[in-house]
């Protein structure tokens, strides 16, 4: 089974996409990765959906990935005596450290380390950022606030803090447990919320302990700050939109997108451009134009992977708005338009032998009629440094492990196949060649590129290139062992 665009799709699994039927559904209307909300759910929920994830993918026969996303240090409001109250614009509200059941002055913020950190004039946005209270004194235990904008508060509301790096640790008692539990499972990536520094990415790279991949969610102008030196310790980045509207100004959102994705582009890493999408597809079988114009956005500049979150979680059409994505992203790369912004946006390093051969890979597809770039990767590194280069022809990537294949799932245009051990320079050519085939992107008469590192089966040995035919007979009169 082979998807006919380079794009990735990223599909949040939840109470409308539980069963095997629709989860299998989704595969095949052009899900590559499915993620698995550790905010919502209990465990045995997750663990469920992630058993029938693996089960599809034998049943189907390709790698899926799986990407557990923490839900992170999210700050949230107590209770209310009446369940939600009316603020009205004017009017003074308390937060503090009390339990007792809020009203239409006060609630519970039960966070110690918020208090400490406020001061006079912070911004305080509740419930998605749609409340906004102005803090005019503070103290270790409350908040005495102005309600700048009015609305409805209710139990457990959200509380965001745009203007200061919180001193609250990345992984919450919470997170700690829901990371060893995805762990456990066997997810391929985990993604953390609300990342504000590059430690916070190395902590949870020590509990992962090389068992999962890490992705940072930039969602706090402090993550969009420090973005280089968290890029650089994070194997994979998502543009959380949904969040970072509400840190920052909404339309600051679309130049932050833009300079996520190309930053992560130039590293070679993975990037999910994600929230709000398709939002119409909650209760619509079709989108709005610009929904449609929005993935094509992040499409045309490059990105690894488009997600939905409630469209597929909670929604009413989950297999319509995978569809729609998969769609979009035919119709644009498809559009001559395409290739040349792609290009135009290309970084091409220079660093390594690993970077010329890949670059070689390229212009050697483009400059003649070459079917795919095959190459062998233990780590999946090579393979990414493939993506970077935003090929026009197929790229498979061959590897002998199953969690490289998985996590490769959210690499742009990166088909995984898995393949036995290779030792010898022969031996692989042919397995290339047989891949290509099998997938139907190669016939007898063509010819393609393959990459590999000798000696085999070491991590970051690229150095190796050669244009094969596919035909074997010829393979087996010319080339070495
Ligand atoms: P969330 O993250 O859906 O977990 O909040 C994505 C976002 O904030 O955009
Ligand atoms: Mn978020």
């Amino acid at each position: 089974m082979r998807r006919h665009r380079n794009v990735k799709i990223v599909a949040t699994l939840g109470p409308a996409s539980s069963s095997y039927e629709m989860i299998r559904a989704l595969f095949e209307a052009g899900a590559d990765v499915f993620r698995l909300n550790m905010s919502h759910g209990v465990h045995d929920d997750i663990r469920k959906r992630h058993e029938i994830i693996r089960q599809v993918e034998k049943d189907l026969g390709r790698p899926i990935g799986i990407l557990a996303d923490l839900q992170g240090p999210k700050l949230r409001v107590g209770v209310f005596a009446n369940g939600s109250e009316e603020l009205v614009e004017g009017a003074a509200f308390r937060m503090d450290l009390s339990t007792e059941p809020g009203d239409v002055t006060r609630v519970n913020l039960p966070h110690p380390e918020i208090f400490a950190a406020l001061e006079p004039g912070t911004s305080l946005l509740v419930n998605d950022g749609k409340i906004r209270l102005l803090v005019n004194s503070c103290g270790k235990d409350f908040a005495e606030c102005t309600v700048e904008v009015g609305g409805t508060i209710s139990n457990r509301k959200g509380v965001n803090v745009p203007d200061v790096v919180l001193p609250v640790a990345a992984l919450s008692e919470k997170d700690r447990g829901d990371l060893e539990f995805a762990c456990t499972l066997g997810v391929d990536w985990l993604a953390l919320s609300f990342v504000q520094r590059p430690e916070d990415v190395i902590e949870a790279r020590g509990l992962a302990k090389g068992r999962a991949a890490i992705m940072s969610k930039i969602e706090k102008p402090a993550a969009v700050k420090a973005y280089d030196a968290i890029l650089q310790v994070s194997d994979g980045i998502m543009v959380a939109r949904g969040d970072l509207g509400v840190e920052l100004p909404v339309y600051s959102v679309p130049p932050i997108q833009k300079r996520l994705v190309r930053g992560a582009r130039a590293a070679a890493k993975p990037v999910i451009v994600a929230t709000q999408m398709l939002e119409s597809m909650i209760e619509a079988p079709v989108p709005t134009r610009a929904e449609v114009s929005d993935v094509a956005t992040a499409i045309y500049e490059g990105a690894d992977a488009v997600m939905l979150s409630a469209e597929s979680a909670a929604g009413k059409y989950p297999i319509e708005a995978v569809t729609t994505m998969n769609n979009v992203a035919m119709s644009v790369e498809k559009d001559p338009t395409y290739r040349s912004v792609i290009e135009a946006s290309r970084v091409v390093r220079r660093e390594s032998v690993a970077d010329g051969i890949v670059a070689a890979a390229r212009e050697i597809a483009e400059a003649t009629n070459i079917k795919a770039i095959c190459c062998f990767s233990q780590s999946g590194n090579t393979a990414s440094l493939v993506a970077r280069e935003r090929p026009h022809v197929p790229i498979l990537a061959l590897t002998p492990l199953m969690s490289t294949a998985r996590r490769m799932a959210l690499t742009w245009g990166a088909h995984c196949v898995i393949t036995e051990p290779q030792d010898r320079f022969k031996g692989a050519v042919l397995a290339a060649v047989r891949a290509a085939r099998d997938g139907g992107f190669a016939t007898e008469e063509d010819q393609i590129v393959v990459t590999a590192g000798v000696p085999f089966n070491v991590k970051g040995t690229t150095n190796i290139l050669r244009v094969a035919p596919c035909d074997e007979r010829l393979i087996s009169r010319v080339d070495p062992e």
